[in-house]
């Protein structure tokens, strides 16, 4: 079947597909200034590897991309309501330049009923009066009724390596952000992602228990591990995760540890599994 490719919402292809079915970029470029991003290597660097998010120029303007939005939207409701959408691959969608058209992004989902995952180094956002939700201007995330937090899933980077990510919120800011979403009705998910070194990725898995749903797993892009402890890592986060957390390991990772998916316990999901129903 053919995959849909918008100007906001999109099918990714490739290893961005592992991640998400669906997914919206309204921005490109990041301010986290991570050490290890994606988005300043390969061919397209120079279009996406900007330090100032900027409006993707198919847009004329940050209406016009909304309305965009909200047409292709409709266009791909029931995809979407079953998959999700992502937000996003080419930015931060939390940051003070993007967070304004993530909101009003949310908004329309949430009219529509499309769950949605938003993936973060950013705390600030949380503390942010600035959604209109029915007609009442400077409300939070706080303030959406539950049949919408529900249906959002926060995500957070966590790496345990602050000076990696000198633009970004800390990581212990990015926990103490995810525990008052979670306390609040929202789902939320912790993406170790990339595992700098096991003994970090570790700590950050112990430090969310009670507070993320979901773990999803991934190496560095191109860094070596040792089979062993890369095997050895696997097994304290499943112990760790076990019965209240579902984990899922990219597939490289398990390529480097040479294991099936198959030969995995229970609670490590596959690459579909939905956050928005219950553990
Ligand atoms: S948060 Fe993501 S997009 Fe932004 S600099 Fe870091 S890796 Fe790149």
């Amino acid at each position: 079947m053919k995959t849909f490719k918008g100007k906001a919402i999109y099918q990714p292809a490739g290893k961005a597909k592992e991640y998400a079915e669906w997914a919206c970029n309204f921005y490109v470029g990041c301010s986290n200034g991570c050490d290890y991003c994606y988005l300043k290597k390969g061919r397209g660097a120079a279009i996406l590897g900007g330090n100032v998010p900027t409006l993707k120029k198919c847009f004329k303007d940050e209406v016009h991309a909304l309305e965009v939005f909200e047409m292709e939207l409709k266009a791909n409701l029931p995809e979407l309501q079953k998959h999700g959408l992502f937000f996003s691959f080419s930015t931060d969608p939390m940051l003070p330049e993007t967070i304004a058209m993530t909101y009003q992004a949310l908004v329309v989902c949430s009219k529509f009923k499309i769950p949605v995952k938003i993936l973060t180094k950013v705390e600030k956002f949380i503390d942010l009066k600035i959604f209109e939700i029915d007609g009442n201007k400077g409300c939070s995330i706080f303030d959406l009724p539950n049949n919408a937090k529900c249906n959002i899933a926060f995500g957070f980077t966590l790496t345990g390596h602050d000076e990696l990510e000198p633009g970004a919120s800390t990581n212990q800011e990015r926990i103490e952000a995810m525990k008052k979403l979670h306390d609040a009705g929202f789902k939320t998910f912790a993406s170790i992602e990339p595992v700098i070194d096991f003994k970090s990725s570790i700590e950050m898995i112990v430090r969310t228990a009670g507070i993320c749903d979901l773990l999803k797993i991934g190496l560095e892009s191109g860094k070596k591990y040792d089979k062993n402890e890369l095997f050895n890592f696997m097994n304290a986060v499943i112990f760790i995760a076990r019965r209240t957390r579902k984990v899922y390991f990219k597939d490289s990772l398990l390529k480097a540890a040479w294991i099936e998916r198959s030969e995995l316990p229970a609670n490590c999901v596959n690459r579909d599994y939905n956050i928005f129903k219950e553990l």
